[in-house]
């Protein structure tokens, strides 16, 4: 094992570092001020809880009548002594240790029992279901420490017997919780694909289930040992726990209380300890549960901001202003990506992003998910964005509202200029304003985007109210239009569906007539169709296309199909590890792409008719974006690479016709790729151009 062990670590010791870079549990709960205060009290106390058989202590049941009610810190009793002598920090050590296992082991046998009720419960449904859970409502409809009373009083007093009925008061609050947790989960495709590939329902349950309720099982327990402390003491303290001699927090609660007014300190030193104990006991159990939901692991959580948070030094000195107008002005080379587009050349873009840098904080590692991107939107104009998965696409997409969660996102620089007004300047009031209003969004998933307990209709009206004064009639008159705008048969009904009684194409249609919703004049679509088939894919991008071109509407359309470029798209730039590495009208990039992995992307699309064809996927992997190679980052999988390539920075220049490229040895028109990774299976190396999927979808698209 520790050979495989040390085979892994050298064959991935980059994945080993990622890994670590990665906060661990520890780390995030110590990173919590007040639960490292609570695991500081706590280990201290418990710490001297198990070495009390080791530290210097008096008997703790040593009487000694003369000595009694000593005050503290008189001569050899630190903390005095109580009504029969006996030394009081003994006591409390012992004690503590006593009130500690009890309360731990309580915990963790009302967790056992209680999970194992509950993910059985849960995951049987039906009868054993119902029985379950008609018992654990039984024993709830007592009152909780009366129950606990009740059986002590059958069992009998005494120590293990409190820990025992504490136990089983609590085992009700697990199996609730667990049980709840499982019924969702088991009926997650991922538990029915475990059970296709043959697994019995008691591995599903350890190996599929387990794992994914630990934490609420682990929170649960984190927050509930305090309480349980609590009651065993509040047993003990009316003498149904621990028995005398013997010492724990509650019986010494109980012996101070005869003693209050003549000695206060007999009761308040347990006392003390009691709230230690379970404050510190809470303040951890709120640790683990922020630090264990995965949410809150990656920082999303943490302190939701409204919006991305931008670096102090983000301009750079040299930069001029934002041009309001014009395609001039700014850095030369970059400016220009997309100047050339003769449909739309005179008219003033709605988006210029110059140089935009948005970057990842994770531990000490920085991820520049966008080094330095460079785009231009006109009115009316499609611009496709297209790469690989983790490019930095929907980064890029986000960051022009400010959408990326921070922590971890940070836009480290660059400018956001919408018709001429710097968004990374702009007020969060402003921010709030272009939000689902001039500048719309839609996701890939409209199941997740969309509300699933509002019918459809409210929620496009309440996305038209929060921008226009329209009274809720009118508001609904105009989501109806919308419906109808999208084409959405029957539309007056369906403004009553709620999401999951679409069907895919349907919910995106709704999505796309939210985003329509108060007249964007930028609609940002992050790979709207890549969850659709094909068939819907087409329908949505004719319609995105068509209500486009009647509105006059700027779309930024992200996607990693080149085959849906073609259909929508004036213009497109090509992403790679987060920068913008060609640029230039559409027909130009899919016929004859300067760009070597522009080439590679367009020689994944299959084409109708010819079977033949291989596709070649991509090889390699795109690099780390913490610690991006000198030169051209593509030069790895690159078979045009040269020395030249990997040195030095490569500007996105001008090639031929409207194409920039961000590459030194670029393809020249019609030429193929040479060795690895091409186009083998199409005749004579020819360059091939995806058609459009979809006859009419473009041809129809064309005609205003
Ligand atoms: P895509 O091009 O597929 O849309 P993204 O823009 O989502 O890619 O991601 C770009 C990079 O940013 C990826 O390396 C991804 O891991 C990273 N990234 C995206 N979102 C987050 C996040 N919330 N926290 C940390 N890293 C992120
Ligand atoms: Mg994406």
């Amino acid at each position: 094992m520790t050979g495989a062990a040390a085979a892994t670590q050298s064959a991935a010791p980059s994945q080993q570092r990622q890994r670590r870079e990665r906060p661990s549990t520890l780390a995030l709960i110590l990173n919590n001020r007040l639960a490292a205060v609570g695991l500081g009290i706590l280990a201290v106390v418990v710490l001297a809880a198990l070495a009390a058989p080791i530290l210097p202590l008096a008997d703790p049941d040593a009487t000694d009548p003369a000595n009694r009610l000593a005050p503290l810190f008189s001569a050899g009793h630190l903390l005095g002594t109580d009504a029969l002598g006996r030394d009081m920090l003994s006591r409390l050590i012992w004690g503590t240790r006593v009130s500690l296992l009890v309360g731990f082991s309580a915990s963790l046998i009302a967790a056992f029992f209680g999970s194992a009720i509950g993910l059985v419960a849960g995951y049987a449904g039906g009868r054993a279901d119902q029985v379950l859970m008609r018992l654990i409502d039984l024993m709830m409809a007592f009152p909780y420490i009366l129950l606990a009373l009740a059986i002590v009083a059958i069992l009998g007093p005494g120590l293990i017997n409190a820990l025992y009925a504490i136990a089983i008061v609590n085992v009700p609050f697990f199996a609730r919780n667990i049980r709840g947790i499982t019924v969702g989960l088991a009926r997650r495709e991922f538990v029915d694909a475990a059970r296709l590939s043959g697994k019995g329902p008691l591995r599903i349950l350890w190996s599929d289930i387990m794992p994914n309720v630990l934490p609420t099982i682990v929170i649960t327990l984190s927050t509930t040992v305090g309480w349980m402390i609590l009651e065993t003491a509040g047993l003990s303290f009316l003498g149904l726990g621990a028995q005398p001699p013997q010492a724990d927090l509650g019986s010494m609660l109980g012996d101070g209380r005869k003693v209050m007014f003549t000695a206060p300190t007999i009761s308040l030193v347990p006392g003390l300890m009691i709230f230690l104990i379970v404050v510190s006991i809470n303040l951890i159990g709120d640790g683990i549960r922020d630090a264990l939901d995965p949410r809150l692991r990656s920082g999303a959580l943490a302190r939701p901001s409204f919006r991305t948070r931008m670096a102090k030094d983000r301009r750079r000195p040299q930069e001029e202003p934002i041009p309001a107008d014009t395609s001039g002005g700014g850095h030369p080379g970059a400016d220009r990506a997309g100047w050339n587009n003769e449909d739309h050349r005179d008219e003033a873009p709605i988006l210029a992003v110059r140089d935009l840098r948005t970057d990842f904080h994770m531990g000490s590692e920085i991820y520049h998910a966008t080094g330095g991107v460079d785009l231009v939107i006109r009115p009316g104009e499609c611009l496709g964005l297209v790469g690989e998965s983790g490019s930095g696409k929907s980064v890029t997409a986000m960051s022009i509202m400010g959408l990326v969660p921070s922590p971890p996102g940070v836009i480290a620089g660059g400018r956001i200029g919408f018709k001429g007004e710097d968004l990374a300047e702009a007020s969060d009031r402003r921010i709030r304003q272009l939000r689902g209003g001039a500048v719309s969004h839609v996701f890939q998933d409209p199941l997740a985007t969309l509300h699933p307990l509002f019918c459809v209709g409210d929620q496009i009206v309440e996305a038209i109210r929060a921008h226009q004064p329209l009274s809720r009639r009118d508001a609904e008159t105009k989501a109806r239009e919308l419906l109808d705008l999208v084409r959405i048969p029957n539309a007056a009904q369906r403004m009553k569906a709620l999401p999951h009684e679409l069907s895919g194409g349907l919910r995106q249609r709704v999505s796309i007539a939210m985003a329509l919703a108060n007249d964007p004049e930028l609609i940002i679509a992050d790979e709207p169709t890549t969850a659709l088939d094909v068939t819907v894919q087409a329908e949505v991008l004719r319609l995105l296309d068509e209500l486009r071109r009647e509105r006059n509407t700027a779309v930024l359309f992200i996607t990693h199909d080149f085959g849906v470029v073609s259909e929508i798209a004036d213009r497109v730039a090509v992403m790679y590890a987060g920068r913008i590495v060609e640029t230039g009208r559409t027909e130009e990039i899919l016929t004859q792409p300067a760009h070597p992995y522009t080439r590679m992307l367009i020689d994944c699309v299959p084409v109708m008719g010819e079977p033949e064809r291989r596709l070649d996927a991509v090889p390699g992997r795109p690099p780390a974006v913490n610690r991006l190679p000198p030169g051209c980052a593509f030069a790895d999988r690159c078979p045009r690479v040269e020395a030249d390539c990997r040195t030095g920075e490569i500007p996105l220049e001008d090639k031929r016709g409207s194409l920039q490229a961000r590459c030194l040895h670029p393809l020249s028109p019609g030429e193929a790729l040479s060795g690895g990774a091409t186009s083998k299976g199409s005749q004579g190396g020819k360059p091939h151009r995806p058609e459009p999927r979809y006859p009419g979808a473009h041809a129809q698209g064309t005609s205003p």
